[in-house]
């Protein structure tokens, strides 16, 4: 088969940044609840990737299968309604069970509930982002799941794939493992067809790859080979490599090292790379003229303060891309803002001490922070 190559596969102890995806039937059991067992051994994977130095992020789903369990409401469908309240009751617990099994190991969990609208308001995108980083600055395990009591159908996710593979994305790591079902990624559905095969490796998602996922399914669908494929470009396109396992074994995560199943997808580059790239395919809103001395910081790797911009035009808001151009009107690169064109034009020129005074609140204080910089 054409992408059955002989490439290198990724290797999660390679990981720095590790992003691992819960589906709920690892974790909840109809009769039992909470399968403990499974997420203490889960936790001493946890503890060894931390111990390697790599940060984890962790997106759990089970909030739903949690919560219906706790108010008997059996194994029918649910309405919108009830799912919605179902999740509030088994989030709260789930948090709690990752609290549990976490902190005798010294480690602090922190809960982040996020909806689709955090992801694709480039605001709120900086905004989430900013707050996963600081998390994981201070060496803090984000547990992560969609908002499902507030999230409504048209503006969810609906299924923790694309959401683990966006929060990938956003966080910048460079492995994405979802612990799954079933242990990777088939020619066909293995259920229906004998000849299907397991690939271990896909260097490139080529239509052909697509068209073995089978056909869409609809947004409310949870899982699915369609939508881990769905995640697979999102973590890819983004630098981060991405495994489909199964994950019902004990230590699933040291499965994976020593060898286990699955399916690797690779990473086209590296996270910084990506963003780059990303930022770079922005066109921008405004421009932010800056004097010598600015030019010469970012040169450095700095972050553009406030004082090096002279003047600023065209009309934008936070998080929107604009132009960085040096004082001979030379364009240097492009940047996402953190004010908008009005509180940019106020604040230029101005020491980052004084934005407050200027603007009667504390901002942040780069206008373009360097990691949301292309020079
Ligand atoms: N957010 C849902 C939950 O916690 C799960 C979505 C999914 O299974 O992908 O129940």
């Amino acid at each position: 088969m054409a992408a059955l190559k002989p490439l290198t596969a990724p290797d999660i102890r390679d990981a720095k940044r590790l992003v691992v995806k819960i589906g709920s039937a690892l974790l909840v059991d109809r009769i039992h609840g909470l399968k403990l067992d499974w997420l203490g051994a889960l936790a001493l994977d946890v503890v060894e990737a931390r111990r390697r130095g790599c940060d984890v992020v962790i997106v759990s789903s089970g909030s739903i299968a949690l919560g219906r369990k706790v108010l008997g409401l059996g194994d029918g469908v649910l309405t919108l309604e009830q799912a919605q309240a179902a999740a509030a009751v088994g989030q709260i617990r789930l948090a709690r069970a990752y609290e549990e099994v976490l902190a005798p190991h010294g480690i602090t969990t922190g809960q982040v509930l996020v909806t689709l609208e955090d992801t694709t308001d480039r605001r709120r995108y900086l905004n989430s982002r900013a707050t996963m980083e600081t998390l994981l600055g201070f060496g803090v395990v984000p547990i992560v799941n969609e908002n499902d009591t507030v999230a409504t159908d048209e503006i969810r996710f609906g299924d923790n794939d694309r959401l683990a593979a966006q929060i990938a994305v956003t966080v910048g790591a460079d492995h994405l493992i979802l612990l799954s079902d079933v242990d990777g990624f088939y020619s066909a559905n293995p259920k229906e067809d004998p000849t299907a095969q397991r690939f271990d490796l896909v260097e490139a998602i080529t239509p052909e790859i697509e068209a073995m996922a089978g056909d869409p399914i609809s947004g409310l669908s949870k899982g699915g080979m369609k939508t881990k494929l769905m995640a697979a470009k999102t973590a890819v396109a983004g630098g981060c490599a991405m495994a489909i396992m199964e994950g019902s074994t004990l230590r699933p995560l040291t499965a994976l090292a020593n060898g286990a199943a699955r399916t690797w997808f690779v990473a086209q580059g590296d996270p910084q790379a990506a963003r780059k790239r990303w930022i770079n395919a922005m066109k921008p809103k405004g421009e932010l003229h800056l004097d010598a001395g600015a030019v010469a910081a970012l040169r450095a790797g700095k972050s553009l303060l406030p004082a090096g911009v002279r003047s600023v035009s065209g009309t934008f808001g936070r998080g929107e891309p604009v132009a960085i151009l040096s004082p001979d009107g030379a364009v240097l690169g492009k940047g996402l803002v953190r004010y908008t064109a009005q509180e940019a034009r106020a604040i230029a020129g101005h020491k980052s001490g004084e934005i407050e005074g200027i603007l009667g609140y504390a901002g942040r204080a780069a206008l373009v922070h360097r990691d949301d910089m292309v020079i």
